[in-house]
């Protein structure tokens, strides 16, 4: 059983991590920077030997998901540089219920998919989108540009995360990702390597990315 493992040493995810003992700045396995939980998990492996996981560290839980994706995480703890900034899970859960409610609010008599959105700022208030569709279909809004255009007109500029839940049904069977224009338009207003963009189908099951890295050298307000 793994418990309280973290991301390896040398990488950006856990600037207190370390890889076996503090002399090593890193070990490598072909190639792959490696934690201890992939040379634990790798030896398990060659044991025939079943492993039970428990760690909340966002870059060694993306490593997990890449070795098994029906592993099921919950992020806790992010690191930023050199600081990891402790996340309580129950925030994001409150987010994507939100982003549910905001969902039954959807027009959406053309497609029949049904978007909900909700918006975090740092200050902690939360504004809801759902998309909005027209019978010129050109006119139509994004659940996720909803809620920023709510949250802008009422003067805020600082946002943490949106939260979105997209899908057929009552209740959504699969993830669904901002469009391209509403990545542009978070692009505009958030810092894109620290903006979060939470994909949901549950309260806890949801994929958390950066802006950045669903919109990678992506143009904005820096670049002119
Ligand atoms: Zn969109």
């Amino acid at each position: 059983m793994f418990i309280g493992y973290h991301s390896p040493a040398s990488s950006e995810g856990n600037p207190l991590s370390h890889t076996m003992n503090l002399r090593n700045q890193y070990v490598k396995i072909n190639g792959i920077l490696t934690s201890e939980f992939y040379i634990n998990a790798l030896y398990a492996s060659y044991l025939g030997v079943p492993v039970a996981f428990l760690s909340g560290d966002k870059a060694l839980t993306e490593t997990v998901k890449e070795l098994n994706s029906n592993v099921t995480t919950v992020v806790t703890k992010e690191g930023r540089h050199g600081a990891v900034v402790s996340k309580h899970p129950n925030v994001t859960n409150e987010l994507i219920k939100e982003a549910l409610e905001a969902r039954k609010m959807s027009y959406s008599p053309y497609s029949k998919y049904k978007v909900g959105a909700a918006l975090l700022t740092k200050d902690g208030k939360v504004y809801r989108g759902c998309n909005i569709e027209n019978a010129a279909y050109t006119p139509t809004n994004c659940a996720e540009r909803t809620a920023f255009f709510k949250a802008l007109s009422e003067g805020e500029h600082d946002f943490e995360s949106i939260a979105v839940v997209g899908g057929y049904g009552d209740i959504p069977e699969g993830y669904a990702y901002p469009c391209g224009v509403c990545r542009q338009v978070m692009m505009e207003f958030c810092d894109s390597k620290t903006f979060k963009v939470i994909t949901a189908i549950s309260e806890n099951e949801y994929i958390e990315k950066t802006l950045e890295e669903l919109l990678p050298l992506g143009f904005g307000s820096s670049n002119l």
